[in-house]
C-alpha cells in the first residue's frame, strides 16, 4: 500500500517553505518561495496559495493525492479557527488571514494550522530529538524566544492555540519594554538579540578593546568567549542565567522529561547548552532533576513544516476514534 502523504507548509515573515511529507515523516521535496517581495502588498496568504499551486505543478501532482495540509505559521495563530489573530512583527495584510478556510476551499483537503513554535515542538517529537518522549518543553532562542510544550505527546494549545509563548513570561518585574507591549519579558533579556545588544553596549562603553568596528553577532560572541575574552564571558554568563532560571520555572510548572533548546546558539554545546544544563539541574527541586534531560533540538529549518503535518495526522487519529 502506498504511504499517505501530506503537504507541509511553513509560513515565515520572509518566505514560505512547502514540502511533501510522508505519513512516517520522510520529506520528499521542498521548495521555498518569497512572501515579502513587495512589502506584503500582496497578502501572504495569496502568495501561499499561488506557491502551493506552483509546487504541485512543478512535481506534476494533484492536491487530491494528498491526505491533508499542515500549516505552521508565524504570529498568534488560532488553531481552533485556523486564523491569524495577531502578529508581533506588524506584517501588513496578515492579521485575520483565514488560512484554513482558504486552503480547504482552494485544495479540497483537510487543513490544520498552528503557530510555528508549537509546530516545531511537534516536529521534534515526531522525527527529532524528542522522538519517543511525551512530556517535553521546547525553547527556541533566536531574534526572539519561542516555545512549545508537549504534554503526554500532545502540543499544549490552550483555549485558542496561543499557549507556549515562553518568551513572554516576565522575568523582571517592571523591567524594560518588550516588543509585545509588556515589560521585562524573557525574550527581551534572553534572546540572541539581547545578548548581541549587551555586547554592543560594552563595546560602545569601551569595555572591550579593539572591537569598535566589529560587526557583532552570536558567532563572534561565542568565538570571543572561547578565546578568553573575560568581558564577553561575563555578559554571556549573565545571559545564560536569565535563560536557565526561566527554564527552572518551566521544569517546576510542567515536570518535563526533556527540555530541548533550539535556535542557532544551540549548536554551542560547551559554552551554552552545558552551562544551562548544569544551572537548571542545580536549581530545580531534586525530584524534578532525576529523569530530566536537557539538550539541543535536532531539526533545523524543516521542524515547523514537518510538525504541522504531524499535527494533521494526530487530528485524523483523534477523529477516527
Ligand atoms: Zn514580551
Amino acid at each position: 500500500m502506498n504511504k499517505k502523504k501530506y503537504i507541509g507548509i511553513d509560513i515565515g515573515g520572509t518566505a514560505v517553505k512547502i514540502g511533501s511529507v510522508d505519513e512516517d515523516g520522510t520529506i520528499h521535496a521542498t521548495e521555498t518561495y518569497a512572501v515579502n517581495f513587495d512589502g506584503y502588498e500582496t497578502p501572504i496568504l495569496q502568495t501561499v496559495v499561488k506557491s502551493c499551486h506552483n509546487f504541485l505543478e512543478k512535481y506534476r501532482e494533484n492536491a487530491s493525492e494528498y491526505a491533508g495540509i499542515g500549516v505552521s505559521a508565524t504570529g498568534a495563530i488560532s488553531t481552533k479557527k485556523g486564523v491569524v489573530e495577531g502578529t508581533a512583527g506588524h506584517i501588513k495584510n496578515w492579521i485575520n488571514s483565514p488560512i484554513r478556510q482558504v486552503m480547504e476551499q482552494e485544495f479540497h483537503i483537510p487543513t490544520e494550522v498552528l503557530n510555528d513554535a508549537n509546530a516545531a515542538a511537534l516536529g521534534e517529537a515526531w522525527i527529532g530529538a524528542a522522538k519517543g518522549k511525551k512530556d517535553v518543553v521546547v525553547v527556541t532562542i533566536g531574534t526572539g524566544v519561542g516555545g512549545g510544550i508537549l504534554m503526554n505527546g500532545k502540543i499544549l494549545l490552550g483555549a485558542s492555540g496561543f499557549a507556549g509563548e515562553l518568551g513572554h513570561i516576565p522575568v523582571q518585574y517592571e523591567g524594560e519594554m518588550c516588543t509585545c507591549g509588556n515589560r521585562g519579558c524573557l525574550e527581551h533579556y534572553g534572546s540572541t538579540s539581547a545578548l548581541v545588544r549587551k555586547v554592543r553596549w560594552a563595546i560602545q562603553e569601551g569595555a572591550i578593546a579593539g572591537a569598535a568596528d566589529t560587526p557583532v553577532d552570536g558567532r563572534w560572541i561565542f568565538a570571543q568567549a572561547a578565546t578568553g575574552n573575560v568581558v564577553v564571558q561575563k555578559i554571556l554568563q549573565e545571559w545564560i542565567e536569565v535563560i536557565a532560571s526561566a527554564l527552572v520555572g518551566f521544569v517546576h510548572m510542567f515536570n518535563p522529561e526533556q527540555i530541548l533548546i533550539g535556535g542557532g546558539v544551540s549548536a554551542q554545546e560547551d559554552l551554552f547548552i552545558a552551562p544551562v544544563r548544569s544551572y537548571v539541574m542545580k536549581h530545580v527541586m531534586p525530584n524534578f532533576a532525576k529523569d530530566l534531560e536537557i539538550c539541543a533540538a535536532a531539526l533545523k529549518n524543516e521542524a515547523g513544516m514537518v510538525g504541522a503535518v504531524y499535527y494533521c495526522i494526530q487530528q485524523e487519529r483523534a477523529c477516527d476514534c
